[in-house]
Parts: C-alpha cells; structure tokens; sequence
C-alpha cells in the first residue's frame, strides 16, 4: 500500500506504546467542574447561568458570542456556584461557570435520531449547537468550518487520524474501539459540506486502527490512506500535502485549496450531537509519563488535571513538568488544578531529570532547523533577526507561517529558544 508524506519533518520518540494498549475507560465525574467559557478559537462564551440556577448534563451555560466562537454546556448535573475568574491550561486565568456535581447525572436532552433525515443546513446547526470544536486540540469551532465563505468550495474531506504527537494515543483508542460512529460522523460531515471524496488518513504506527478502518471503509464511501510516521503529519497544511499534494498558499486556509480536515474525535462528536442531540461534554483523554498507571480515559470537560492524574494512580515519584498535549506542541502549566477543556488532548508528566532545561550554546549553522521545517522556513535566520529586535525582517522571512511544531528546536544541537522566539514574534507583527 501506497505511504503518503510530506517534506521536512523529524522523528521524535513515540513513547506511544506506554498507553496505545489501553482502552478508553470513564474517568468518574468529580463533586465539582470549572468550566471555562474561553475552550475554543474566537471570542469567549458569555455565561447565560447565575449562581444558584439548577442545570443537567447538557444545559447551555455559555452562548457563543460572534461568528468565530463556541456554546458551552453543563457536564454534569447540579448547581451553580458562582461565576468567576479560573486558571486555564492555555496559560493565565478566564471566567468561568463552578458547578456543584449533584451526582444524579440527569440529561438536559435525550434522543435517538434517524441521522439519515438531516439535511446539511440541519448538521450544521446542530453541531453549532452542541459547541462542537475541533478535538485535535486547535479547538477551532467546527460549524465554522464546515460553512465556507461564499465563492469558495470543498472537493474533499479528510479525517485526520494521524495523532502524530508523541505520547498521545486517545485518538489512536477511539479508532479501535469506535470506528463505525468515527465512519458516521465523517459521512454526516461530507454531507453538510458536499463532498464526494473522503479519505480517513492514519499513521503507519497505528496497525489496529489501520486495521479496524480497513474493514469499514469501503461501506461509508471513504478512502483509507496510510501515513509514513513522522512529526508533525497530523498537521493540517502537512497532512493536506501528503493526500492531495496541494499547498495551502501562506497565509491561507485549507478552504483555499478546497480541502476540509476533522479530527476523527470531531467526527465522532458529530455524530452523538447529531444522533442523540448530544453536546460536547466530555472528550478522550490520554495521561500518560510518570504516573503509576498511565491510561486513556472519557472525561468530563472541567475535570481538574489532577483528578485524572489521581485516577491514572498519582504521580510516579517526583514530578518535573506537567504539560498539556505532548511534548512537542503541549503546553507546560504551573498547576495541577487546571481544568480540561475541549482542546485537552493528554496530560504529560516529565520526571524531574527529564525536564532540566537544556544548556543553550551558540548557534553553528549546521542548518539542521532548515531541513526539517515542514513549512520550509529558514529558523536559524528568522531567529537571528528576532533577537536583533527585527521583527519586520522575521515577518518578511514568514514567521507568521510557522505552525510551531518544534522540530526546529528539538533537532537544534545548541538548543536554541527558537519556538519561544516565534511565538514571541507573531504577537510583536500582530498575528
Ligand atoms: S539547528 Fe540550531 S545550531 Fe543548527 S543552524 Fe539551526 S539554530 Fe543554528
Ligand atoms: S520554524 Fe516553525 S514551522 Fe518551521 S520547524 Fe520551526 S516551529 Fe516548525
């Protein structure tokens, strides 16, 4: 079988197989959520619940607030707290909706739909509805997505089952175990789109998942492609490359070369929201590193990290570094009391020798950075002038390109701050 990929990239290690064997259990709801109103790309929810109001699994407790944004909805039953600022796993503090878990799990909505009778105006609502993001942990809200600027089309759909990040394995979990819902969900998004080719695209370091959806394909109209396992394919402007072999034009969107790409936890969100009217409130997570019993579970959204640490049997030994996501694109956070929000992909926990901040030497132009930017990028140069404060200079050399994958970084053999300098970059020319 053909192997799709792209140019440029690296080769982290997998340390996959800590949890690829788990199944996804359900992690138990705890006696109190925080649910931040900001969980997606665009503006904040606005909370439409006050303290003391009674809500059920499924109520609407925060509405979308302009085109680029996201409703939130109660995960569990019970009672409003208050309304207040938070931390969140995105860095800083947010408002955000305490609710006292009730225990009674009782549903705002509960339905079994024919999902064969919606039309694609009908999907879209729905998954507008349900607050459905984009679960490969960009967040970016999928009706949005799925509605594309007039003038402007989809030929194809591809389901991004590539989970390239190293540690990760919840998407690889919910192939294995889900893949007829993962199927339905994509189809119904072909439909609210209008596509006729759909393709499911997973890496070569997935052979149970490979195998599960080879089995499937063919009755829902999909096309099954197998990815080279390398960083980052699950990329969006990468995986796009590697299956069509069209490139998104800098500063472009996958809509300019006609291309939709979802997250197969998103198609599977569709498909519940669709099916059983169901939000999104809940989504699968891997914690993983130095826990006891590194695990995949189902969790609430506003679970606290250190819930589900406990429930992955605690800490193994003194901890280093807590990281939301993987190591490559995560993000470290200062407290285990964070919640999970949508875009939470795994939790990561780095022993304490495993995250002693490297010595940064000088660079040697070894060039290195330049043969694995997938965006083909010069870092080395774009760095050099972001430290001489010339940030037009980066911008003209497009730093705003950068997806900040890090395999610049993690191959520089002077450890350069690349990534921290990029980032800084694209807020100093306002991106
Ligand atoms: S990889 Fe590091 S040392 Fe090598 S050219 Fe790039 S920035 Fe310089
Ligand atoms: S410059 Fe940006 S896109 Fe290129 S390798 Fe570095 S982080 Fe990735």
């Amino acid at each position: 079988m053909k192997r799709f990929t792209f140019p440029g990239g690296t080769h982290p290690e997998e340390h996959k197989s800590i949890t690829a064997g788990k199944p996804i259990t359900e992690a138990k709801a705890s006696n109190k959520v925080i649910v931040p109103l900001t969980q997606h790309t665009g503006s904040p929810a606005k909370p439409i619940v006050e303290k003391g109001d009674r809500v059920k699994i499924g109520t609407k407790i925060g509405e979308l607030t302009g085109f680029i944004s996201a409703n939130i909805h109660s995960p569990v039953s019970g009672e409003i707290e208050k309304i207040d600022l938070y931390l969140h796993p995105g860095g800083g503090e947010v408002l955000s909706v305490f609710i006292a878990n009730d225990g009674t799990d009782k549903w705002e909505n509960s339905s079994d739909r024919d999902i064969n009778s919606f039309s694609a105006k009908d999907i879209i609502d729905i998954v507008k509805e349900a607050g459905i993001v984009g679960l490969g942990g960009a967040a970016f809200p999928t009706y949005v997505k799925l509605s594309p600027p007039r003038g402007k089309s989809y030929q194809t759909l591809i389901m991004n089952g590539s989970e390239c990040e190293p540690y990760l394995t919840c998407d690889d979990r919910l192939m294995i175990e889900k893949p007829e819902e993962i199927l339905l969900g994509g189809m119904l998004i072909a439909r609210a789109i209008g596509v006729e080719r759909c393709v499911i695209a997973i890496e070569e370091n997935k052979p149970d998942a490979i195998r599960e959806m080879e089995k499937l394909v063919r009755n829902y109209g999909f096309e099954l492609a197998v990815l080279k396992t390398k960083y980052p394919e699950g990329a969006e402007k990468q995986l796009i490359w590697a299956i069509t072999g069209r490139e998104v034009p800098s500063g472009g969107l996958p809509i300019d070369v006609g291309v939709c790409v979802q997250n197969v936890g998103t198609a599977l969100a569709v498909y519940e929201a669709v099916r059983f009217d169901k939000p999104l409130i809940e989504r699968a997570v891997t914690v993983t590193g130095a826990v006891k019993n590194p695990s995949n579970f189902k969790v609430r959204i506003g679970t606290s990290f250190k819930q589900l640490i406990d429930d992955a049997g605690g800490y193994l030994g003194e901890a280093g570094k807590l990281i939301a996501g993987g190591p490559m694109m995560g993000i470290a956070q200062y407290s285990d009391e964070v919640p999970i929000v949508k875009g939470t992909t795994g939790i990561l926990i780095q022993k304490k020798e495993e995250s002693i901040p490297p010595l940064q030497t000088p660079c040697i132009r070894c060039g290195r950075c330049v043969d694995v930017c997938p965006m083909r990028l010069l870092p080395t140069r774009i760095l050099a002038f972001i430290e001489n404060d010339d940030f037009s200079t980066a911008k003209e050399l497009g730093v705003l390109d950068c997806i900040e994958c890090g395999c610049c970084e993690y191959v520089c053999p002077a450890r350069r701050p690349l990534i921290h300098n990029f980032k800084l970059a694209k807020v100093r020319v306002g991106k």
